[in-house]
C-alpha cells in the first residue's frame, strides 16, 4: 500500500467516511469547501471548477485586497461568511455587501474562522505566502481536508503538518501541478519501489542566461512566465528556480522521500507535470496542457476523474519533448533550497522567509533581481539552525529573518 492516512489518500486505503467526502457521491450530497485566497489565480481557478461542476458548496471565503472581487464572489457562490485582509478591506465590503446579511471578519482572526469554517468539510489553500500556516495547522486540528496549493506552509512547517494530518485522519491532497502529477503516477503504487521522483521545470523566463546577463532584469521581464499565468509572487519564484526549490521541499514532506531521490529535470515546454521512476527502471509520468484547473478539480474529486473543458495535447503537434539538466550555479535558488531542505530544522523557513521578503523587494523596486538569491544566501549563512522547530519558533525565526532581510538591506 502506498499513501499512509495524513499523506495523501489512495482508494483502497480510504475509509467510508471519505467517500462521501471526497465525491464518489456526489450525485445526492454537495461537497462543502472553504477557501483561502479566493481572489487569487488558483482561488478563482478553485471556484471556475465549482461552477463548471455545480455540485460543490463554497461554505465560507477568505480573500486580502480585492474586494470588489470578492463582492462578486459572495454574490455568486452565497457563502455563509467571508474574511478579508485588515479592517479597511471590512469596512469597504461591508459597504459593498450592505444589502446581505453576511458576517465580514479580517486579519488572522478571519483567516482561523475560514480554516476551521465548521460547515465545510475541505480547505483549498490558495493564499500566498506562510501566512497560510497558522491556518493550515487549524484547519486539521479541525479535521477538514486540505486542498493545498499553499507551498510556503509544508516547506516551513511539514515536520509538523504531516504527522498532524496522520493523527486527525485528514487528507493533504496537492494542487500544485507537479504534485498532484506524482500523486496521480503513484496511484495504485508502492512507495518502497520508487526510486525517483522527477519534477519538471520550465526553466522559466531566463533559461539558458548567465548571471551577468540577468543584472538588469526588471520585474516586468520576470513576469512573463514562458507557459503558465500565475500570481506574481510563484511567477518571480519560477523565474529564480527558488519555486522549484521550494517544490522539491514540498515533494519530500508530501511523499516522503529523501531528497537524494529528488531530481529537477528542465521541460521546457510544461507538457510533462512530473515523472516518478520505481525500482524496475520504468518511469511513469502525467502529461497535460498548462491548466491548473486539472489538478485543482483532481484535489476536489480525487479519486474521481471529471470531464474538464478546455484545450488537449495533440501529439501530431508536438515535433519533440526535450530535457535539459537545471543550471543551479545561475539559478542558486535552486541549490539553496535543496541545502535547506536536506539540513531542515528551521534552515527551510529562513529560505522561504528571506524569499518573501526579497521578492516583494524587487517587485517594488528596491532591490534588484540577482539580490534575491543573495539575500536569501546571506540570511541562511547567518541563522543559527534549530532543530524540529514549534510552530512558535517557525514565525520567530520567520520574524528574525525579516529583521536579517533589512540589515542585509541597510549593509548593501
Ligand atoms: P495570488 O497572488 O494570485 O493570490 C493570492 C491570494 O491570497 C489572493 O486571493 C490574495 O488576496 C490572498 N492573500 C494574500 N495575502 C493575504 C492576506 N494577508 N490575507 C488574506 N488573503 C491574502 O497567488 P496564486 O494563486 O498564484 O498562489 C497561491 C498559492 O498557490 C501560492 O502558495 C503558490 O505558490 C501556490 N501555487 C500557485 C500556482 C498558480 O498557478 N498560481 C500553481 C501552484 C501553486 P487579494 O488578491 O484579494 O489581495
Amino acid at each position: 500500500m502506498f499513501f499512509r492516512k495524513g499523506q495523501v489518500l489512495r482508494i483502497d486505503l480510504m475509509p467510508a467516511r471519505l467517500f462521501t467526502k471526497t465525491g464518489l457521491l456526489t450525485n445526492t450530497m454537495k461537497k462543502k469547501i472553504a477557501i483561502l485566497g479566493s481572489t487569487g489565480s488558483i482561488g478563482t481557478q478553485t471556484l471556475e471548477v465549482v461552477r463548471n461542476n455545480g455540485d460543490v458548496e463554497v461554505t465560507s471565503l477568505a480573500a486580502g485586497h480585492n474586494t470588489k472581487l470578492l463582492e462578486q464572489q459572495i454574490r455568486e457562490f452565497c457563502p455563509h461568511f467571508v474574511s478579508v485582509g485588515d479592517e479597511k478591506d471590512a469596512a469597504d465590503l461591508k459597504a459593498r455587501i450592505r444589502d446581505l446579511n453576511i458576517p465580514v471578519y479580517c486579519g488572522m482572526e478571519g483567516l482561523l474562522r475560514v480554516a476551521e469554517d465548521p460547515e465545510s468539510e475541505l480547505l483549498v489553500t490558495a493564499i500566498v505566502g506562510m501566512i497560510g500556516v497558522r491556518p493550515t495547522i487549524a484547519a486539521i486540528q479541525a479535521g477538514k481536508d486540505i486542498a493545498l496549493a499553499n507551498k510556503e506552509t509544508l516547506v516551513t512547517a511539514g515536520h509538523l503538518i504531516m504527522p498532524l494530518a496522520k493523527e486527525k485522519e485528514v487528507s493533504i491532497l496537492p494542487v500544485d501541478s507537479e504534485h498532484s502529477a506524482i500523486f496521480q503516477c503513484l496511484h495504485g503504487e508502492k512507495r518502497e519501489q520508487i526510486a525517483n521522483l522527477w519534477i519538471t521545470a520550465s526553466g522559466g523566463p531566463f533559461r539558458g542566461k548567465k548571471r551577468e546577463e540577468l543584472q538588469n532584469i526588471r520585474p516586468e521581464d520576470a513576469l512573463k512566465h514562458p507557459n503558465w499565468v500565475m500570481g506574481s509572487k510563484i511567477t518571480i519564484d519560477s523565474s529564480t528556480l527558488v519555486n522549484k526549490g521550494l517544490e522539491v521541499m514540498e515533494a519530500h514532506w508530501l511523499f516522503d522521500v529523501s531528497f537524494d531521490q529528488i531530481k529537477v529535470v528542465v521541460q521546457p515546454k510544461s507538457l510533462i507535470h512530473s515523472m516518478v521512476e520505481f525500482v524496475d527502471g520504468a518511469v511513469m509520468a502525467q502529461l497535460g496542457t498548462p491548466d491548473m484547473k486539472l489538478p485543482i478539480q483532481y484535489a476536489l474529486y480525487y479519486p474521481e476523474r471529471r470531464f474538464l473543458p478546455g484545450d488537449r495535447l495533440n501529439f501530431w503537434e508536438i515535433p519533440q519533448i526535450s530535457f535539459e539538466k537545471p543550471d543551479m550555479e545561475t539559478f542558486k535558488g535552486l541549490k539553496l533550497a535543496y541545502e535547506a531542505g536536506r539540513r531542515g530544522g528551521s534552515l527551510p523557513t529562513v529560505l522561504n522567509a528571506a524569499n518573501e521578503w526579497a521578492v516583494s523587494r524587487f517587485l517594488s523596486r528596491q532591490i534588484g533581481y540577482l539580490d534575491i538569491s543573495d539575500c536569501i544566501e546571506d540570511c541562511m549563512r547567518k541563522h543559527r539552525v534549530i532543530d524540529h522547530p514549534s510552530l512558535e519558533e517557525i514565525l520567530q525565526t520567520e520574524r528574525e529573518t525579516d529583521e536579517m532581510c533589512e540589515e542585509w538591506f541597510r549593509s548593501r
